[in-house]
């Protein structure tokens, strides 16, 4: 699919990225420590049983578990991992449509949760999301003009003339102004897309969250969306964190790679070291599976083991009963995320072994 997606601002990217590994001077976004326990509250019925010991209550699910990140400016970070990861949850947490249940984010430096009125809503502004699904996120009942231009309204954003502005978003995202006055479902998938990143772009933001946003494309208009997100990175300086499960996606945009697994990160690195040295078994299994997958449904099905439920999660690693370096230590302790290499940090055992 990727072969159509220019290689050179990849390279060019790729290379810079091995020796720019310092953190820039004010991340768009920061994560730091952050978790999200999902608990959900029994009904009447259920709460009688668990009175007369006839059930146990429901247990939490940990879908983020202290997760640290940072997006610097103009930065595109690449989140990969399976299904139930915890990569969705991340990116909501991003954008503020989550409250971590611990830590905290932080957007330009300051803490979301204690921005209140007016600067929580102009902070908010600055982080967008893009959703998966281009045409379950937009209003079937207003026009596209509308779709694009309301937030910038509501906000007081737009300078002079709305059908100036209007006209100039579309174009932006390669969209004919002359469709300006149709509905949502007269616009292809790939368009709607557009539409959707046009209206993310009609606030300004700095930051792009992109959850699984070409997932739901076409192979080849996944192409011309990605390079459209490159083409905006170089026009307007946008940040990215760039949430998928397809590893071929991340590899062409993403300056560093965040590898998550059952709601913690295992690895980090910078986009070229993780694909010339992958240090986690995980990473090792997800690059190993690439070339055997269907380019048309990249899934990570073909990776031994179903990833377990977070509800009850593996002792130790949580990776152990999946891992084909698993040794008895796995079981018991949990490894922690450290440095294996400037810039390259990584959650596993076999770095402690000398
Ligand atoms: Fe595999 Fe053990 Fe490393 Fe976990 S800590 S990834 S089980 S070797």
């Amino acid at each position: 699919m990727n072969s159509t997606v220019r290689s050179d601002a990849a390279d060019a990217r790729a290379q810079a990225a091995e020796p720019a590994l310092a953190p820039a001077p004010v991340p768009v976004l920061e994560v730091c420590g952050a978790s999200r326990v999902f608990t959900r509250r029994s009904d009447l019925l259920e709460r009688g049983l668990e009175r007369l010991r006839l059930r146990r209550p429901p247990g939490a699910v940990h879908a983020v578990d202290r997760v640290d990140l940072q997006v610097g400016k103009g930065e595109v970070v690449g989140v990969v991992g399976e299904s139930g990861c915890g990569k969705s949850t991340l990116g909501r947490m991003a954008v503020g449509l989550l409250e971590p249940t611990a830590g905290s984010i932080r957007w330009n430096g300051s803490e979301a949760q204690s921005l209140r009125g007016g600067d929580y809503k102009r902070a908010k502004l600055k982080i967008q999301m893009i959703f998966q699904n281009p045409y379950a996120s937009l209003n079937p009942r207003m026009r596209a003009r509308d779709i694009v231009a309301d937030a910038a309204r509501i906000h007081g954003l737009i300078p002079g003339s709305e059908d100036a502005f209007v006209d100039a978003q579309f174009r932006r995202v390669g969209l004919d102004p002359n469709l300006k006055e149709r509905w949502p479902h007269q616009f292809s998938g790939g368009q709607r897309q557009r539409l959707g990143i046009a209206r993310a772009l009609s606030v300004a933001p700095d930051l792009l969250v992109c959850d699984e946003a070409v997932a739901a494309l076409d192979v080849s208009i996944q192409a011309q969306i990605l390079n459209l997100f490159l083409d905006l990175r170089e026009q307007l300086g946008l940040s990215y964190l760039f949430i998928s499960h397809d590893l071929g996606v991340v590899r062409h945009l993403s300056d560093r790679v965040v590898i998550m697994y059952l709601g913690r990160v295992v690895e980090q690195a910078p986009v070229a070291e993780v694909f010339a040295r992958p240090n986690h078994p995980y990473t090792r299994v997800l690059l190993e599976e690439m070339p055997r997958i269907d380019p048309r449904n990249r899934q990570f099905a073909t990776i031994s083991g179903e990833i377990p439920s977070p509800l009850n999660p593996p002792s130790g690693c949580a990776f152990h009963p999946r891992c084909p370096k698993a040794m008895p230590r796995c079981r018991e302790a949990q490894p922690v995320l450290r440095q294996v290499a400037p810039g390259h940090l990584s959650a596993c055992h076999l770095n402690d072994v000398s």
